[in-house]
């Protein structure tokens, strides 16, 4: 069946069609649900179900007060809903700043081999590990769901699971907007009438941590927003970039240092 072209109303009803066969099969089911628009476009998608679906959100501790509302809107909306709470700034304070290059003389070990004082890093996986994806595993792991519905798409830069229809840890993945690009995302709730977050006037990223220093390839227009609408929190995560780019910077030319030829 085709895809949506942006928007098709047809082929949306089937895709809710099938969906209802697949959730139909299923009595434990959990949505992870960041708040983003193609959660936002999964659980409206799946909306005839809700008395089925435990929506499930992992908040690292470092959620934006739009999100947080969000939350509590959604949560106020469907049956079963659960917060999974991490702390992230607690985390961050002990195995330094997210970010995508790692000056290894600035992690915690290196700091302490290298014997200096200044503000420590780590890759970000390891933050995301720590304080979203890990207390979601575990989670899952004590619910045990047998259907796991996530707003994974294809076109992701990047993804948990991707596969749609598989079974992963004894349960089904069913990810409803799989195919949909981020325009037939947006198109899709702006016909059903779901709010957009206005911080997707800045970017197609969503928001997750306000003090998040990673992902600097995609987070200009979170950037822009922050300036905007968070000021503060704006100022703080400038000066830790400003930091991070002096730290990698020492690397690099050294790295120059030893390319010859
Ligand atoms: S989004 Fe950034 S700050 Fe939040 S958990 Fe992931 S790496 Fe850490």
């Amino acid at each position: 069946m085709a895809d949506p072209r942006p928007y098709d109303p047809e082929w949306i009803e089937a895709e809710r069609a099938r969906m209802a066969d697949i959730i139909a099969r299923h009595e434990r089911i959990v949505m992870q649900f960041s708040g983003g628009k193609d959660s936002l476009a999964s659980l409206q998608m799946v909306r005839d179900h809700l008395e089925k679906i435990t929506v499930a959100w992992a908040n690292s501790g470092d959620a934006f007060p739009e999100t947080v509302e969000l939350m509590d809107a959604v949560r106020a909306r469907v049956p079963y809903f659960v917060e999974i709470k991490a702390d992230q700034p607690s985390h961050i304070a002990a195995m330094g700043w997210p970010v995508d290059l790692l000056p290894v003389s600035r992690t915690p070990l290196g700091r302490i081999v290298n014997r200096h004082n200044l503000p420590i890093m780590q890759g970000w996986p390891v933050c995301c590990g720590a304080n979203l994806w890990g207390p979601m595993v575990n989670f899952l792991r004590e619910f045990r769901p047998t259907l796991v519905i996530l707003g994974t798409k294809a076109t992701d830069e990047r993804k948990g699971l991707d596969c749609d229809g598989s079974i992963v840890d004894g349960a089904e993945v069913l990810l409803p907007v799989h195919k949909w690009t981020h325009d037939q995302v947006f198109a899709f709730l702006k016909r059903e009438g779901v709010e957009i977050p206005e911080y997707y006037t800045f970017g197609t990223t969503s928001l997750v941590c306000r003090h998040c220093t990673a992902f600097v390839a995609e987070n200009s227009g979170k950037m822009r927003y922050m300036r905007e609408r968070h000021p503060v929190d704006f100022g703080e995560v400038q000066r830790r970039l400003r930091e991070i780019k002096r730290a990698v910077s020492v690397d690099n030319a050294a790295l120059d240092a030893c390319i010859i030829g």
